[in-house]
Order: C-alpha cells, then structure tokens, then sequence
C-alpha cells in the first residue's frame, strides 16, 4: 500500500453523515462515535471519505480494527483529550492504518479538530468539508486558488481555461446583499455544467456572477436555430463549439471568472480524466431526452465524490387533448440521501435499459434503438420560459447552501393552456430502498401527489 503523505489530503463527510455522528454523540454512554474511511486518490490530492457513523461506549484503539483498516473516530472535547492531536494520540493507530480524529468542543459547537494519521504519520488534513446543504468548509489551508497550478496538474488534451481580471466592489453591490448565503463562500466553488444548450447557457450565465470557476461540457455545435434561445451569442458564432462560445461571453461580462470549455461527450475520456483530477463543488445536468446516460453518468460522479447534483429541464409539449403545456424539472439531489435521477422519479424502464446500454458502449457509438429527434416530444423552446426554469434551479441550490433546503428536492411547474397561473409542486425525497443506483425505491409518479 503507498502511501500519500506528499499529496493534498481532504476529509469528506455528507451533512446527513455529520449530523448522524452528532445525533449519536450527544446520546448517554456514548463516549464516541466511530466509521469507516475510504481512500480515493487523484493526481490532485486524496479524498478521504467518512462512511456510516456508529457509537462507541470506550474509546478505540488501532488495535480493535483490521491492519490494513482506515477509519475516524469522533468524540466532543473534556480536559484530558482537548484537541484533535491528543485523540489520535488516545487511539494510537496501527502502523499501517490511516485515521482521522476530529474533536468537536462542547460549547456551540463551533469548533471542530482534526489530525489525521496516514501510516504512522501525524499531520493536519489540507480541509474538512461537510457536503451537502448548509456545507461548511474547515480549511487548514486553501487548495487549488491558482488557476496555472490547478491546470499544471491536468492532461494537454484538456484546454486552458478562459480568464478575465479581478472584480471590483461596486461591481457586487447590487448582487451580494440579494443573496442568502455570503458572496465569499460561493467564490472559491466550481460548478461543472453538463449541456450547454438554451437553457443550460441561461445557468451558465446566472451562476457566473456568483461561482469562482465553471467547467462546461458539451460536444454540439451552435447552430443558427440557437440564436433565439441564447441572446448572449450571435451569428459569428454558428458553427463554433457552444461550449467555446458560451465560455467566451461568460468571461466577457464577468470578471474573475475561469472557464473551462470541454467540447466532448460526458463520457468521453477527456471528462473522465477530469472528473478524476478536478474537486467540483456542484454538478449540473441539462440535458433533453436523448441525454439520459450523461444524466446517469453524472449521478454517478455526484454520488461518488459526495457532491450536489442538480438536474434541470424545460420542456413545451402538447398535452393529451393537443393543447400547448410548459413544464419544468429541477431536482436537486443531496450528496450521501436519498434519490436520483434514475428514481425519483423512476425513469421508464426502457429509457434507462438505453442509456445504460449507451454507456457501457464505447464513446461516440450510436445510442442503442431508434434515433429521437428533438421534435419527437417537444413543440420548441421559449427562452423565458427557460428563464423561469433557470431561477427555480439558481434559487432552490442557493436555500440549499443556506441549509433552508436541507434534502433532496423535486419541484415541477406545469403551466396547461386555460389555465391563468401555472402549477407547482415540491416534493421532498424520503423514501428507502430498491434502486440500483442509489439503493432507494422509486418514488411517487409527481411531485406532491
Ligand atoms: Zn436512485
């Protein structure tokens, strides 16, 4: 086994995990809570991930665990094991264990240690973040804040990321007293966009005043019948990457800003690479019909690296009596809960029987069954109604941050001709057990029914 002490190291733990290590910590006997770490290694640094919490009434020892196990124990400050140090030390960790302790003091809770031991080492992790809503960074020293050394770490075949100069105060003053968590801790996130089309340009566009960095994935091409639905480009631009252009205008307009602009598949090697070397702190999907698997791929990535997966659609359509309907999906999956975009709802089985099929194949093959052209289930695209869509999506991630939302989230807005106002409804996801992808058993057909 090597070891990592030359590499970043990064101490990771859903909201839902912690708040289930607190909730066992604070019941009587329980002395501390312990679980299991495991270890993903990337060029940029290592993931240390915290698994299922269960109490202790004593405090472990390396000796309690396997050899070869990683593993964390949590337990609240008291005068003779003040500090995160003095844990580890109490524990005393197999030669060949990685461990992370964490003391939290009692008081408000405030203020949480930690000190990790990779094979016999002792050290400080490079951050602890709890992910997910109301996330909470301790940071013992800021990762990847240059953008050539983030960069200097990547594969050539990944291009370099387009900049602008550093922002002003005034330029914020109308946007930062307008939002419910600090401007400061969105700026140093990195949101990776997976469609960049109408509305997932409108995304792009709304987060940009408010994201450090963006990663856009998509390998179309703008064409002259995008122009309506995304104002911000223009007819020089037919033809280019919509990636490329996109990334173009972001930075045009938005100072401060780092794009990377990926014109290839999701699936593509490139994107797997990228996905492997880079932190994203939110991964947006929006993508039509024909992009189920790139949803799927995404999840996948969501779920692994404990992120935010945030999947938006639009969509106007005829209903069953062939009147005009607008819809919209946004769905806002909580890294380590319940639900995903394969069961909530439950994708039809054959649509997702395609999409797995298409991603096992290689990259560029042709998606298995008859090919859907964008008009099979839809009339068209209005850019404001896409806009509506994008303001839902922005708003539900930012009450997400500020833990107003704190699980995963379904809303629809259906807008039927006759009607004056459309419809709306939420749904939480809460249920247990049954898909595959995340264990959970599909919900209900429509959000609040
Ligand atoms: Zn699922």
């Amino acid at each position: 086994m090597s070891s990592d002490l030359d590499r970043s190291t990064h101490v990771r733990c859903t909201h839902p995990s912690f708040v289930q290590a607190l909730r066992l910590l604070v019941q009587q006997e329980t002395h501390c809570v312990v679980a299991r770490l495991s270890v993903q290694t990337r060029a940029a640094g290592c993931d240390w991930q915290i698994h299922e919490w269960s109490p202790r009434t004593e405090l472990p020892t390396g000796a309690d665990w396997p050899g070869l196990a990683d593993w964390v124990v949590l337990s609240f400050a008291t005068p003779e094991i003040p500090s995160s140090d003095a844990l580890l030390e109490a524990v005393q960790p197999g030669p060949w264990q990685r461990v992370v302790a964490l003391v939290l003091a009692r008081d408000g809770g405030e203020e949480l240690t930690a000190t990790l031991c990779d094979h016999g080492q002792p050290r400080s992790p490079t951050s602890l973040e709890i992910s997910g809503a109301n996330r909470t960074n301790w940071t013992s020293e800021r990762p990847l804040t240059d953008n050539r050394t983030l960069n200097s770490d990547l594969p050539s075949d990944i291009p370099p990321p387009h900049t602008a100069a550093p922002p002003t105060l005034r330029r914020h003053s109308r946007t930062k007293p307008a939002l419910p968590v600090p401007l400061e801790s969105l700026a140093s996130s990195h949101v990776a966009l997976v469609g960049v089309g109408r509305l997932g340009e409108l995304l792009a566009q709304s987060l940009a005043p408010l994201v450090g960095r963006q990663t856009l994935i998509d390998p179309d091409r703008v064409g002259e019948e995008n122009l309506d639905g995304m104002p911000a480009l223009s007819q020089d631009d037919v033809g280019q990457a919509k990636v490329t252009a996109v990334a173009k205008r972001l930075v045009d307009n938005r100072s401060a800003l780092v794009v990377t602009a990926i014109p290839e598949q999701l699936r593509s090697l490139v994107c797997q690479r990228l996905f492997d070397e880079r932190r994203f702190d939110l991964i947006v999907t929006c993508v039509d019909e024909r992009g189920t698997s790139a949803r799927l791929k995404a999840t996948d990535w969501a779920r692994q690296h404990l992120v935010p997966h945030l999947d938006v659609g639009a969509l106007i359509e005829r209903d069953e009596n062939g009147q005009r309907r607008l819809k919209g999906d946004v769905r806002l999956f909580e890294p380590g809960a319940p639900g995903c975009v394969a069961c909530c709802p439950a994708l039809p089985a054959e649509e997702l029987r395609r999409a797995e099929v298409e991603l096992a194949g290689p990259v560029g093959s042709l998606p298995p069954g008859p090919h859907l052209d964008w008009s099979t289930h839809r009339l068209g695209s209005l850019f404001h109604w896409n806009a509506v869509i994008c303001g839902v999506a922005i708003e539900t991630y930012l009450r997400f941050l500020s833990g107003e939302i704190n699980s995963s989230i379904w809303t629809r807005l259906i807008w039927d001709s006759g009607r004056p106002v459309p419809s709306l409804h939420s749904q939480v996801f809460d249920a247990v057990s049954g898909c595959r992808r995340c264990r959970l058993p599909p919900a209900a057909d429509s959000p609040g029914s």
